[in-house]
């Protein structure tokens, strides 16, 4: 029996869920799939385990709910403990660098990766009684992959007398792609709608859309907290770094007052606080005491395999605050300081909100702000639908988020800003109406949300690069991947193009993922760039791999004219400097064969170097790089290389700002490298006897002929190949301008394909 304790029971009650307790349960112990519909704040992730729990399904198994983001897995397992007079070791959680799941746990939180990882051993998911695969709205590559592989193994589950419910539960969001999918569900599950209690919320634009939000989210709050009645603040920014800015700066403009009479209050609700950046710790001399009373709390968390739950590309790496900490520049030192004081002012109460904060800090968004303090909280989106912050009236929203772009040549992921769907700005105005009328402050023009903002955001299976899911589909044991049951199915076409390329690596050999496919797909990129750093992982030639790859995502990184204002003269010789820097960097024999990614390795080495003597800009300027290119590929180099030692702890590579530029040997090795990796993407020099009598041979001097292409292809004038002319050559890209041309070429050996391109030369 649970028993709660008052205070927990009251707040419940207010749930409109709880009131619906007894006809869910009765709708879930006669169907085995059901869909929970309801608002943000409605008590689904809270409230549901509990039923479950009390209608007897964790007696012999486990309950499980998976989430989308590690902060709401770990919030939501010590919510549901505290609600239910639980310790973790019952209700626990697990994520995949840390949890505190033990043999007694009833109730079990994971984020949708690690479930997915624990079906490579238990396909059936036999410890389950019942999973729910919470936020399924916010469509994450894994939960969708999850609903696809339930929608299967529940009736399996089902044949074998060892039954398995699965709950999938969302916000009222586009729910017809679960329910009107035939494919999916041949029987359309029962939905059920919980109500919530939602007050109105007057939605106000801007006039005009002012480029730096974070300052005009920072006056728009000031001009609410001291014109506007009571009530809390969320403020909806991006990212870590622009909620610790806004944050700051808030907290310097509305400084709090009455230090003892605080301490009071703060002792009560955050005596776990450790040492910090936090300003509001700033009690001198008493930090000690608080660090002591917090040494006495600390819980001891059970050590776990952290290498048995890795899984490449894991969502969990990709949260929505993915920044490094680095320095402040002198212009965000700028925004943070240059306010103004109020004084006399009521003070502000500011909190952030983000993925990585430690637990016990996310939880003080949930404790009332202390007396006479006005609640303010600064949020990156995990506060639109994971986390219910209480009491919020105003919410000011930048109309921004970080999403994933996946570059299109490797498969390298990025984070940019973008505007949010409508969807998500609605969902972040909602959060306004939750105990009473609120108001929205978009920090936009209704022009922009109604011209430029999506209706919905694009599932992430539609954007990720389908060789990348195809293969780890594969390496997940999945079979056959087209006719799998996806909620959203990637591009039918697209996916036979993936096998087949999949097949030419190497890294499936009949529809079987083979051990270099293994590998390969240990590597956060694309494929075949995996292929390129598996084997130069074999040849020590990994950080000019990495270099290479994070190059490649990167346009136009060598510039062919001079930016700066200067006169014609003067950029004619600074063009012919550049030329002849490159001839230089591409040196001689195998050096000069690797060709324009020669250019562009040395070109990033001397970069990095340049950086570290801090004369980035400069080096750039002098010698031709586009500098926002070169601390693009910086970036992601760091990241490349912070991704592949995370899969891979007992690689030791760093970026060095030494990298010394390739010997001949290893040119070539980096030839073959990258053909075992581009083998589809040869080109073959057009011989003068192809061309026809009629057309001018002249013209087909730079020509080749690529694949299956019926134009020929050429080499651009800015490539240091011209000069060598080579019979074989592999490209990164083919582009159009006036004419077709290859960028990224490299010179190969045809004696080279039947070792590198074996497939190839099988299949064709
Ligand atoms: P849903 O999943 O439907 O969005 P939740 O179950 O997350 O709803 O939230 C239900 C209620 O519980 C909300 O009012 C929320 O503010 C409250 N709540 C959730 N977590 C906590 C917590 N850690 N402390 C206090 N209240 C919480
Ligand atoms: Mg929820």
């Amino acid at each position: 029996d649970v028993i709660r304790n008052e205070e927990i029971q009251a707040a419940r009650l207010k749930l409109p869920i709880l009131a619906e307790e007894q006809q869910i349960m009765e709708i879930i112990n006669e169907n085995s799939i059901i869909i929970i519909a309801g608002e943000t704040g409605s008590g689904k992730t809270t409230q549901v385990p509990q039923f479950l729990y009390e209608a007897g399904y964790a007696l012999k198994k486990q309950i499980g709910i998976t989430e989308p983001r590690r902060v709401a897995a770990i919030s939501m397992s010590h919510r549901v403990a505290e609600e239910m007079n639980l310790s973790t070791k019952e209700v626990s959680y697990l994520i995949r660098f840390e949890g505190n799941v033990t043999d007694d746990t009833k109730i079990k939180f994971m984020t949708d990766g690690v479930l997915l990882k624990e079906m490579q051993t238990d396909f059936l998911l036999t410890k389950y009684s019942v999973l729910i695969l919470d936020e399924a709205h916010e469509r994450s590559v894994y939960t969708d992959i999850l609903i696809g592989l339930l929608s299967r193994i529940v009736p399996l589950r089902n044949k074998k007398g060892d039954p398995l419910k699965l709950i999938i539960m969302s916000a009222t969001l586009r729910l017809a792609d679960f329910t009107e999918n035939q494919r999916l569900f041949k029987v359309t599950p029962p939905v059920i709608k919980v109500e919530a209690r939602q007050f109105p919320v007057t939605i106000h634009f801007n006039k005009k859309t002012n480029e730096n939000y974070l300052k005009e989210a920072f006056s728009k709050t000031v001009k609410i907290h001291t014109k506007l009645p009571e009530g809390g603040i969320l403020i909806f920014v991006t990212g870590q770094q622009e909620v610790n800015y806004l944050m700051k700066k808030l907290r310097k403009a509305f400084p709090l007052k009455h230090k003892d009479k605080m301490l009071e209050k703060e002792k009560e609700i955050g005596a776990e606080d450790d040492e910090s950046d936090d300003e509001h710790d700033d009690f001198d001399g008493r930090k000690n005491k608080r660090k002591r009373l917090k040494k006495q709390k600390i819980k001891i968390i059970p050590d776990i395999n952290l290498d048995d739950y890795s899984l490449p590309n894991d969502t969990e790496t990709l949260s929505d605050d993915d920044e490094e900490g680095g320095n402040l520049s002198s212009d965000e030192e700028d925004f943070i300081n240059d306010v103004t004081v109020y004084q006399n002012a009521q003070p502000l109460w500011t909190l952030p909100l983000y993925s990585m904060l430690p637990s016990h800090k996310q939880q003080k968004v949930f404790k009332p702000p202390p007396v006479g303090c006005r609640l303010c909280i600064v949020s990156t989106n995990v506060a639109e639908t994971s986390l219910t912050i209480p009491n919020v009236k105003y919410v000011v929203d930048c109309g921004k988020a970080k999403v994933k772009l996946y570059d299109k040549v490797t498969g390298l992921t990025s984070h940019v800003v973008h505007w949010t769907s409508k969807a998500s700005a609605n969902q972040r105005a909602g959060r306004a109406g939750r105990t009473g009328p609120g108001h929205c402050y978009r920090l936009y023009s209704s022009a922009i949300f109604n011209d430029v903002f999506q209706d919905f955001s694009i599932p992430e299976i539609r954007q990720k690069p389908v060789d990348d899911l195809y293969l780890q589909m594969k390496c997940m044991n999945i079979d056959k991947i087209i006719n799998f049951p996806f909620p959203t199915a990637p591009d039918l076409l697209q996916l036979k193009m993936a096998q087949r390329r999949l097949e030419v690596i190497g890294a499936l050999k009949n529809n079987q993922v083979t051990p270099l496919g293994k590998a390969i797909s240990k590597f956060p990129v694309l494929p075949r760039f995996g292929k390129m750093l598996a084997l130069s992982h074999q040849r020590d030639l990994l950080p000019y791999t990495i270099c290479l790859v994070a190059a490649l995502s990167v346009q136009e990184v060598l510039l062919e004219t001079p930016i700066t204002k200067s006169s014609p003269e003067e950029q004619k010789e600074l063009r012919q400097k550049w030329a002849m820097l490159r001839v230089q960097w591409a040196g001689q024999g195998n050096s000069l064969l690797l060709g324009d990614n020669c250019v562009l390795l040395r070109a990033v080495g001397a970069a990095e170097y340049a950086n570290s003597e801090g004369k980035l800009q400069e080096f750039c300027d002098k010698n031709g790089l586009r500098h926002k290119a070169v601390t693009e590929i910086r970036k992601l180099r760091l990241q490349l290389t912070s991704e592949i030692k995370k899969n891979m702890p007992e690689l030791d590579i760093i970026v060095d700002p030494k990298m010394a530029p390739p010997t001949d040997l290893q040119a070539k090795l980096l030839r073959q490298i990258l053909l075992a990796g581009m083998g589809d993407q040869i080109a073959r020099k057009v011989s003068l006897e192809e061309v026809k009598e009629n057309e001018d041979k002249a013209k087909f001097k730079y020509a080749y002929r690529a694949n299956d292409m019926e134009e020929p292809v050429f080499l651009h004038n800015s490539s240091v190949l011209r000069k060598t002319l080579p019979e074989f050559v592999i490209y990164q890209e083919i582009y159009e301008t006036n004419k077709i041309y290859m960028r990224g070429v490299t010179a190969i050996e045809s004696d080279w394909l039947p070792i590198y391109v074996p497939e190839l030369c099988n299949l064709s």
